[in-house]
């Protein structure tokens, strides 16, 4: 994922909208539980902000697949990151601009790696399993609620 800021300039623009389709090859969790669909998709808009120097905002969004943490049932969740990252050329840390190219592969992996939900839920008000008989409290399937 390059942004390269000379295609831009040479249009005569200091703005571009890009989208990609990305799918890392990383895990992203330990968690056995859960995993990322892929691609990941990103959408936003890189503005040049002066000679070397950028600023990026964009959305990445992306699908987990699991079982809830608290029922076990198969869910799917969509999550979504804003990510706004002010960058420049003379950066030692962070995100440096390397020849007018700006590579988004580390910026996005960092903003999905900080998202994974920690708790993985089919619902934030999931009623999990009976602790007796093991229903699903979801569906009302325990029976021994009136013992
Ligand atoms: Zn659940
Ligand atoms: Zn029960």
């Amino acid at each position: 994922m390059i942004l390269d800021l000379r295609d831009i300039k040479r249009k005569g623009k200091d703005s571009l909208d890009f989208f990609f389709e990305y799918s890392p090859e990383k895990e992203f969790t330990d968690a056995t539980f859960m995993k990322i669909e892929m691609p990941i998709m990103v959408v936003g808009t890189v503005f040049i902000t002066g000679e070397g120097s950028a600023f990026i905002e964009c959305e990445t969004t992306f699908k987990v697949k699991g079982s809830c943490t608290r029922c076990l049932e198969e869910t799917e969740r969509e999550y979504s990151v804003q990510v706004r990252e002010g960058l420049d050329e003379d950066s030692e840390d962070g995100y440096p601009i390397v020849n007018d190219r700006i590579d988004l592969t580390k910026i996005i992996d960092d903003a999905v790696f900080m998202n994974m939900p920690i708790s993985f839920l089919c619902r934030e008000d999931c009623l999990g399993l009976c602790p007796e008989c093991g229903g699903n409290l979801n569906k009302g399937e325990c029976k021994c609620k009136n013992l």
